[in-house]
């Protein structure tokens, strides 16, 4: 392809996102000029996280194109909904290995999809030739103060966390193993459920969040150092899919819940006073919440087994370049 008609095909690439992306009355201007201008309500803090997927690493060589859109969108989502905040508007910077129409149709299928549930615009981003990666930048509203971060845990709180987890893990053991992949499972890894509405009503009642993706244990911890406190997890408690019992015994299961990465859940923790909050919490948004440990005086993150006795994981939560 020579150098005009792979800039040709670029231009006809973004006007093909710009003529499918939604609008929303805070866009003063989107997609088409040097950069977008966007119109923050008074009175609102601006919350910003930025993610990236590349192919192999953080999605199986086989995901396909909308699904990938979906994820790409959902990670950055979880952010916000980890922060508390309510989604705005969103970049995307696209790394193709060519200027496929066909294959980036399919791949608005799923990031438009979910951006429209969330009301999230997409105002702008970058596209060039490379290998597959996808990078959003996603920008939500919190109100002064409110956003919900890392450092708040006390002891004593209560440690709850949104949905089920370990299914994401589990179907990436099934498809590296060469097993057939329970389709369940597989939608968990292709199509994770951004917490953001429970993210947003978490702000007058969680003390401290966090969303997993690296897995639990780990990302418990993150929340543990940066509020200088410990936390203990009951595993018995972890919240489970009917299709993560049928598909794995119980020592596995346990470790692809505390261990496994890619829920995209919620991990909040907030006094026990706000019990009944929590659960209205979970009734008004239609997502299961469970309450699956607590927040200790000193440091680190001890799973507990039925019998009280510590749990050592077989193997540590997903670090890159570890
Ligand atoms: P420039 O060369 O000035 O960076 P581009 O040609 O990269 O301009 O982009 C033109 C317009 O298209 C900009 O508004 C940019 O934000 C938007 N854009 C480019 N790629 C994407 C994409 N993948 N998704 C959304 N908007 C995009
Ligand atoms: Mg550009």
């Amino acid at each position: 392809m020579t150098e005009r008609s792979r800039v040709a095909a670029e231009f006809d690439l973004i006007e093909r996102i710009r003529r499918r992306a939604a609008v929303r009355d805070d866009v003063v201007l989107g997609i088409g000029d040097d950069a977008a201008i966007v119109q923050v309500p008074a009175g609102k803090q601006l919350v910003i996280a930025a993610d990236t997927l590349n192919r192999g690493i953080h999605f199986p060589e086989n995901t396909a194109p909308a699904d990938i859109g979906w994820k790409a969108l959902a990670v950055n989502l979880s952010d916000l909904a980890a922060m508390g905040a309510e989604p705005a508007w969103c970049t995307l910077s696209l790394s193709l290995p060519a200027g496929d129409m066909e294959w980036v149709d399919a791949f608005l299928d799923g990031f438009l999809e979910l951006a429209t549930r969330h009301r999230i615009a997409l105002i702008g981003g970058d596209t060039t030739r490379g290998p597959l990666s996808v990078s959003v930048t996603v920008h939500g509203f919190v109100a002064p103060g409110r956003a919900l971060r890392r450092g708040g845990a006390c002891v004593g709180d209560d440690v709850w966390v949104t949905g089920t987890l370990g299914e994401a893990a589990a179907a990436l053991l099934q498809w590296r193993g060469g097993a057939v992949v329970d389709p369940a499972l597989r939608a968990r890894l292709d199509r994770p459920t951004p917490r953001v509405a429970v993210g947003m009503r978490l702000g007058a009642v969680a003390h401290a969040c966090i969303d997993i993706s690296d897995g639990l244990l780990v990302d418990l911890q993150h929340i543990c150092v940066a509020s200088e406190v410990g936390g203990e997890v009951e595993l018995e408690s972890l919240p489970a899919s009917p299709q993560l019992i049928a598909a794995f015994d119980t020592q596995r299961r346990l470790a692809a819940q505390a261990t496994g990465g890619d829920d995209y859940e919620l991990c909040f923790t907030a006094p026990p006073a706000m019990r009944y909050a929590v659960e209205d919490i979970a009734i008004e948004t239609r997502t299961p919440i469970t309450r699956i440990g607590r927040i200790v005086a000193g440091r680190g993150v001890r799973a507990l087994s039925a019998d009280g006795s510590e749990w050592t994981a077989p193997t540590a939560g997903f670090v890159h370049f570890a």
